[in-house]
């Protein structure tokens, strides 16, 4: 219930425009945020890098509404690209296709895509792009293929274990050895396409997990690049402890290298695992957002864990 109201606010452009600008939002999304410049994204990386952790970097936006904007969004994850490069930092960069274009027209968001891989290509950086919502999901898996086949091999995607389609979208990406972040989906599906029930979510993750170790192995494992930028197939986006557990025993069952497989967290959550996965020798990679665009992903921060809305709330009376 809760969930799916900080759902339908992160789509409100009213709430967006009014609420986001003020100040105690603005502090209180700086728990999830990074900050509003990239200069903001720069240092938290630099911190998280001194800890052994790499990063990838979102420039927050979604669902761009002209193709000019579009365009400028594509520069500015350019810009981003440059940013990793000039300030030596062991990240990678993750992009919504909507921001550059996806909802608007499929040429627009394609031109503007190939232009930022072929610069982390000059760069030799990898692009991660991420699942949107289900309107979006064939469209998404489409371009990335359309990625790979057009030789930008440095790219890789996000797939939802509460999707019903995901085993077999899993099993597409395999044909390409593509890069596959498993998320368990943050937005708000219908029962016609997801799972509703937490425990099969966790279930399905659980399967999908393990189909992507079987795919890491026939694939020969390979690893996560030294420099911190390329990641290995499958890389493990959850904070539940119970998942990460799960994935590491059956790491120890099949004997997989700990490089050939990452794990990743949000900017602000469960640093505590963030940073004893990383002692123990995991490769881990944090999601650092950043940018004025923040509502969206603040909102949706909110509905995973309703309990975060009370510390926006009482963010208010603080100065
Ligand atoms: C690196 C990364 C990239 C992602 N990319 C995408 C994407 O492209 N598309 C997409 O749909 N989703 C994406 N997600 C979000 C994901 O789908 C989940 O919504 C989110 O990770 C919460 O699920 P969980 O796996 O942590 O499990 P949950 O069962 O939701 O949470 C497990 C535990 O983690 C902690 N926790 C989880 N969320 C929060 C929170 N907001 N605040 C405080 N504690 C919390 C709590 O301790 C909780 O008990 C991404 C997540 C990560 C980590």
């Amino acid at each position: 219930m809760l969930r799916k109201l900080f759902i339908a606010l992160s789509k409100l452009k009213w709430a967006q425009r009014l609420i986001s600008k003020l100040g105690f939002a603005r502090r209180a999304s700086r728990r999830f945020i990074a900050g509003e410049t990239v200069s903001d994204a720069v240092s938290a990386i630099r911190q998280l890098n001194a800890a052994g952790i790499q990063a990838s970097i979102d420039f927050l936006g979604e669902n761009a509404q002209n193709a000019e904007d579009a365009a400028a969004a594509a520069g500015q994850l350019i810009q981003c690209l440059e940013s990793i490069r000039e300030n030596q930092l062991r990240a990678n960069l993750s992009i919504k296709l909507s921001q550059i274009g996806l909802a608007l027209d499929v040429e627009i968001c394609r031109e503007n895509l190939s232009k930022i891989l072929a610069r982390a290509a000059e760069l030799n950086l990898f692009v991660r792009i991420d699942m949107e919502d289900s309107s979006m999901t064939e469209k998404t898996l489409s371009m990335l293929e359309w990625a790979l086949s057009s030789g930008f091999d440095k790219t890789g995607i996000v797939i939802q274990a509460y999707l019903y389609r995901s085993e077999e979208d899993i099993q597409r990406l395999a044909l390409l050895h593509a890069r596959v972040r498993l998320c368990k989906g943050a937005y708000s599906e219908p029962p016609t396409v997801a799972f509703a029930a937490k425990a099969d979510v966790d279930e399905n993750y659980d399967r999908l997990a393990g189909d992507l170790l079987e795919i890491a192995r026939d694939a020969g494992y390979p690893e996560a690049t030294q420099d911190g930028v390329v990641p290995p197939i499958p890389a493990i986006a959850t904070h539940d402890p119970a998942r990460i557990e799960a994935v590491v025993q059956l790491m120890r069952l099949m004997q997989i290298p700990a490089q050939a497989v990452e794990f990743q967290m949000l900017y602000g959550i469960r640093r505590d695992l963030q940073q004893s996965l990383a002692k123990e020798g995991y490769p881990v990679r944090v999601y650092v957002p950043f940018g004025s665009q923040w509502w969206p992903y603040y909102m949706r921060r909110l509905a995973e864990r309703p309990a975060n809305a009370w510390f926006f709330i009482s963010s208010i009376f603080k100065r």
